[in-house]
């Protein structure tokens, strides 16, 4: 066996740990459901890998975690027959910050426990929220199908360095022990871990065996996975019937898959049959992500395919626009060998795709008629600006995007919130109204007082207030709805009002009227382009429009920002 060698943590790390012990003190039985999903994520791992390697599995039939504690030792056990780890992923993966995620995560943290925690719960707190309970942790792994002398061992206090030290595993996988700090005994307690499990982790898909009643050393050795209890219902969810499901087992299941600790908006929980079969539970999240906007983030659906986990962040599954859907979907039509490049040209994969966002779509729809509109308005607030992306990626739901927007408008000019639909809209046109009027500006303040909305007000015509960042793109793309043209009032082409106040303009007016543009147009020669007569204000003397196929004021403002 070869000498411990000393290494030291990732400075993020170290701060990783300082801020999550602090943070989620009063949270800290989560140690328990991340490791056990980590020991699931080990277990998916090998069971996906032994249908290309047999010999993977070395012998072993049952994939289960295994979890104990010892009062003497004061140590709390989790194990699982899993993939493990060589040296260099233990290193790779415990002891360094490796995605990008989590520095954006540290970058995001605020100081503010209460907001900083429920970031933590969404981020996934992982493997070092052992350190919450524990001051120190041994982890003892072999990976699948290596020589049995190959095993490691890493221990660590939390305080800047690990060590590491090649041992003897017998059997493959991970089995981590956490030595509990002084207050922490309630841990040493079967009911009570029992309790954690059955709360996070009831519905992972592996048994989650416990021992029965304490044992001591001797017992312990003498002990197999059969003699222990399974405390966990260890059923794909999914599988089984809606009638056999609570509220709760769903609201369970999504905070497992998740990391959310919140409770999820709503859920759709399909099983199609016939030409493609395939079962698909989707999620709504109550609460974004701290990453939503980061379009290049984790997907949070999962891929399994008869029931074997595929892989995580199934992005072909979802449009980005619809990254916060969270769930499962299962096929019995794909390969289990499916890799991600066989996934991004699948006929079978686009179906469930396309029918996957229309579940999606249709379920919104619903909630958008419902009576009570507060669930809607819950989800609109907080994943609305994500959604009109939607209307520039997905062109064959365009319009069923269009009926789900909402918007600030002059018809209710006192909330900030957006509440509108373009059917609302619609339905209060005048009726020789011939388009849907907006404006777009940096604010809503700035909307508001904008002077183009004079003659709009005067008129009693509905203008749309937009102000959010992607707006301007949105409106770009969205063209037309229900037939009717989308405008906006700071473009030039609004001559359905110039040519009727025309009318009445006497012949000695127009010429004056002339004279004075002429006039105008020599002093501005260098800054615009046109000078003309409006009649599109009342209060204001003048103002800028942009021309016909000209980038809108605002756009234009917005490339000066971006230095262009
Ligand atoms: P995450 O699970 O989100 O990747 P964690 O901090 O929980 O983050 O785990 C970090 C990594 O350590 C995992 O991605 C995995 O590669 C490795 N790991 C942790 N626990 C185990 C285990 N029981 N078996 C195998 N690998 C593990
Ligand atoms: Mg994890």
């Amino acid at each position: 066996m070869s000498a411990r060698e000393t290494h030291a943590f990732q400075t993020e790390v170290n701060q990783l740990l300082k801020l999550m012990i602090h943070a989620l003190y009063s949270n800290k039985e989560i140690f328990l459901r991340e490791l056990v999903s980590n020991a699931s994520d080990a277990l998916d791992k090998l069971r996906f890998q032994s249908v290309s390697n047999d010999s993977l599995s070395e012998g072993e039939d049952e994939l289960a975690i295994s979890l104990s504690f010892d009062k003497d030792k004061r140590t709390v056990t989790i194990s699982d027959n899993g993939i493990g780890m060589t040296r260099d992923e233990v290193i790779a993966n415990i002891g360094t910050i490796a995605n990008s995620g989590t520095k954006k995560f540290l970058e995001s943290l605020s100081g503010d426990q209460a907001k900083d925690s429920h970031l933590i719960g969404q981020f996934g707190v992982g493997f070092y929220s052992s350190f919450i309970v524990a001051d120190e942790v041994e982890l003892v792994t072999r990976k699948a199908g290596e020589d049995k002398a190959n095993g490691c061992k890493w221990i660590s206090k939390g305080e800047g360095e690990f060590t590491l030290e090649q041992v003897e595993k017998e059997t493959k996988g991970t089995s981590i022990t956490l030595h509990l700090k002084e207050d922490m005994d309630e841990f040493l307690d079967q009911y009570r871990l029992k309790n954690i499990i059955t709360t996070y982790s009831d519905h992972i898909n592996f048994p989650i065996k416990m021992q029965k009643t304490e044992w001591d050393e001797e017992a312990k050795e003498n002990k197999t996975l059969d003699e222990m209890e399974q405390v966990n219902k260890a059923t794909a969810i999914w599988t089984q019937a809606k009638s056999e499901l609570s509220d709760e087992d769903y609201k369970n299941f999504y905070q497992t898959i998740s990391h959310d600790f919140g409770e999820p908006l709503a859920h759709m929980h399909n099983k199609v049959e016939g030409t493609l079969e395939y079962t698909s539970l989707l999620y709504l999240p109550k609460q974004p992500p701290f990453d939503l906007y980061d379009r290049d983030r984790r997907y949070g659906l999962k891929l399994y395919v008869k029931r074997v986990f595929i892989m995580d962040d199934a992005e072909h599954l979802m449009p980005t626009y619809l990254r916060f859907v969270r769930g499962v979907i299962d096929s019995a039509d794909l390969p289990l060998n499916v890799s991600r490049e066989i996934l991004q040209s699948n006929k079978v994969v686009d179906k469930i795709r396309s029918a996957s966002v229309k579940r999606v779509l249709d379920h919104l729809a619903k909630m958008a008629k419902a009576d009570d509109q507060e669930d809607f308005n819950t989800f609109w607030d907080n994943f609305g600006q994500v959604l009109k992306e939607g209307v520039v990626e997905d062109f064959a739901n365009k319009d069923k995007i269009a009926k789900l927007l909402r918007f600030t408008s002059t018809h209710e000019e006192s909330t900030k919130e957006q509440r509108q639909s373009l059917d609302s809209y619609v339905s209060r046109m005048q009726e020789d109204q011939e388009a849907i009027y907006y404006i777009v500006a940096d604010t809503l303040a700035a909307a508001k007082g904008s002077p183009h909305l004079e003659m709009f007000r005067k008129k009693g015509i509905e203008v749309l207030l937009l102000s959010d960042r992607i707006d301007e793109w949105l409106v770009s793309h969205l063209n037309e709805f229900d037939g009717k043209p989308l405008k906006s009032i700071t473009s030039a082409d609004l001559k359905e009002f110039d040519d009727e106040a025309e009318q009445d303009v006497s012949e000695e007016e127009k010429k004056a009227r002339e004279a004075l543009t002429e006039k105008v147009k020599k002093v501005l020669e260098e800054q615009v382009s046109d000078v003309r007569i409006t009649h599109r204000l009342t209060d204001s003397p003048a103002c800028v429009v942009s021309a016909e196929g000209d980038m809108s004021a605002h756009m234009a403002r917005m490339m000066e920002q971006m230095g262009q």
